[in-house]
């Protein structure tokens, strides 16, 4: 008789099926047991046993418990969607899942590039009410999976504190913290992960588990990292977290024409530059494209107006339009919080923040800069279009590139910068900017490498898994394998599928 799904999770348990990591099921894949025949899910069972709730088509509510943040996604119709209170919610959602061989995902803020925290026909385990953040005296932050970013700053703001994190307001910790994390002060205080002291998890048995460097330590190397959806479902993170400094911010517009020697001097000028300082290059595209430079500064404004005047001396090329402003770090948040939004435009302060919640529609993918560019002069030939499409390069290194390659799992720890390839396109466009990103992001790869970003996930991106995970991918599969051998948290670009 075929053993139930359910019984081979627990016969397997965790650490019973370490195997290396394969591309199909190939020799040392851990071979499923025989399909048998499952039961649909037991809702009415769910249900009762559920502390949050649980929506189904139909019922109301049902098409607004399914969106995500990205509107391209809107056509997707999960099977159900499971708003937990507690981890107890999260441990009876994927039992359900695993016992009636259902998808299953979850969704912390909902921002994947890919929709992934939204499978059609999959159940949804929707953290966004498991959400806080508790500031002890010692500084380390407890935070809800659910948290979104601009309530993770506030909270830590009103206790004196911050955490490198990201600029979008909306995007969830869970998601941004599994990935890696990149953010403005990230090359003074690393990556979001690097703060991460502990995780507490939902794997694949339905058990919930504490993982840091004394407790399940390949389960926590590997959430550093590894890409959300993959090894469990965390319901909250436990972070060391720093004094909020005061922040300088700038943003800097160039005459068009001048992509060539900005971004040529920019990344010299950022490799140069110190730690506190964090710059971006948002090349975007036009005939001719057109760019712009910036960035925050820890420390004053004063220090920092003769690291800006350094640029055009690795450049050639000064700034026509030039804004520079001292503020808090939690106002500095916010600035960035609009930035994330007007990424074609100049960014200033607003007094409005009406929009900053609102979600998007875009298709947008990633590579990860080894080094310099040689001929930055290609990157404005290859954004020589119609408008529509931005390449911007985030610097990195600092204190991301003190920590060795294999000490976590995000892998680009030698990388200089970033590169996220976006464009804004509604349903009527979506096939045409899916193109233009590929096009875009295929050429920079022949430019600085075939990496990306596992936080800038990308469907279509070849290769996915080497490029995401690097020489960190082997021992990710094993570790995948281990806690999960039966797949539960498989999804197109997961782990149990690299
Ligand atoms: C507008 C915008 C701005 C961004 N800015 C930045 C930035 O500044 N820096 C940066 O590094 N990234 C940035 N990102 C990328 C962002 O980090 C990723 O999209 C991230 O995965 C989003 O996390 P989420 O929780 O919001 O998304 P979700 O869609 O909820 O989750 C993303 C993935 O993680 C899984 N997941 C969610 N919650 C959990 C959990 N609790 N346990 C396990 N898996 C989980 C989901 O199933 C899904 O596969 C940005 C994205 C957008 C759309």
């Amino acid at each position: 008789m075929a053993m139930s799904r359910r019984a081979f999770l627990h016969a397997a348990g965790v650490g019973a099926a370490a195997v290396a990591c394969t591309h199909g099921a190939g020799p040392g894949h851990l071979a499923l047991p025989p399909a048998a025949p499952v039961a649909g899910p037991d809702w009415s069972r769910l249900r009762s046993r559920l502390s949050g709730s649980l929506v189904l088509p139909g019922d109301a509510g049902y098409d607004a418990a399914r969106l995500s943040f990205n509107r391209l996604f809107d056509g997707r119709r999960p099977a159900g969607v499971v708003r937990c209170v507690r981890p107890e919610d999260v441990q009876l959602a994927v039992e359900v899942a695993a016992t009636a061989r259902l998808p299953i995902a979850a969704r912390s803020g909902g921002h994947s590039f890919a929709g992934y925290s939204t499978p059609d026909q999959g159940l949804v385990v929707d953290l966004a009410k498991m959400a806080g953040v508790d500031v002890r005296p010692d500084g380390t932050a407890v935070v809800g999976a659910g948290t979104r970013l601009i309530d993770l700053y506030t909270a830590l703001a009103a206790a004196g504190r911050c955490l490198p994190a990201g600029t979008c307001p909306t995007v969830g910790i869970a998601g941004l913290t599994l990935g890696g994390g990149l953010g403005v002060l990230s090359r003074k205080l690393g990556l979001t992960c690097d703060r991460l002291l502990s995780a507490t998890v939902v794997t694949a048995d339905a058990t919930l588990r504490t993982a840091s460097t004394a407790a399940e330590p390949d389960l926590f190397w590997a959430l550093r990292g590894g890409g959300g959806g993959n090894l469990g479902i965390v319901t909250s993170f436990e972070f060391s977290t720093e004094l909020a400094p005061d922040l300088a911010v700038f943003s800097l517009g160039f005459p068009g024409g001048s992509v060539t020697s900005v971004l040529g001097g920019w990344q010299e000028w950022i490799q140069a530059a110190p730690d506190e300082l964090w710059s971006n290059c948002t090349v975007s595209a036009g005939r001719p494209p057109t760019c712009r430079v910036g960035g925050c500064f820890m420390g004053s404004v004063l220090a920092l107006q003769p690291l800006l005047g350094e640029l055009p001396r690795f450049s050639g090329t000064r700034p026509v339009r030039r804004f520079l402003q001292g503020m808090s770090c939690a106002d500095a948040m916010r600035y960035f919080a609009h930035c994330s939004r007007r990424s074609v435009s100049q960014c200033h302060l607003e007094s409005d923040p009406g929009g900053l919640l609102a979600r998007e529609s875009f298709v947008a993918s990633s590579r990860v800069m080894a080094g310099p560019i040689a001929d930055p002069g290609r990157v404005a030939s290859l954004l020589d279009r119609p408008a529509g499409v931005d390449a911007l390069f985030d610097g990195l290194g600092g204190a991301v590139n003190r920590v060795a390659v294999d000490a976590t799992a995000f892998p680009h720890r030698t990388a200089m910068a970033t590169v996220q390839v976006y464009a804004a396109a509604d349903e009527a466009h979506r096939q045409h900017a899916a193109q233009v990103v590929a096009e875009v992001t295929t050429g920079l790869g022949e430019l600085v490498g075939t990496g990306a970003y596992v936080n800038y996930i990308d469907p279509g991106l070849p290769d996915w898994a080497r490029a995401y995970y690097g020489p960190n991918l082997g021992r990710l599969c094993e570790v995948a394998h281990r806690y999960d051998p039966d797949g539960v948290f498989s999804f197109p670009q997961g782990l149990t599928r690299a």
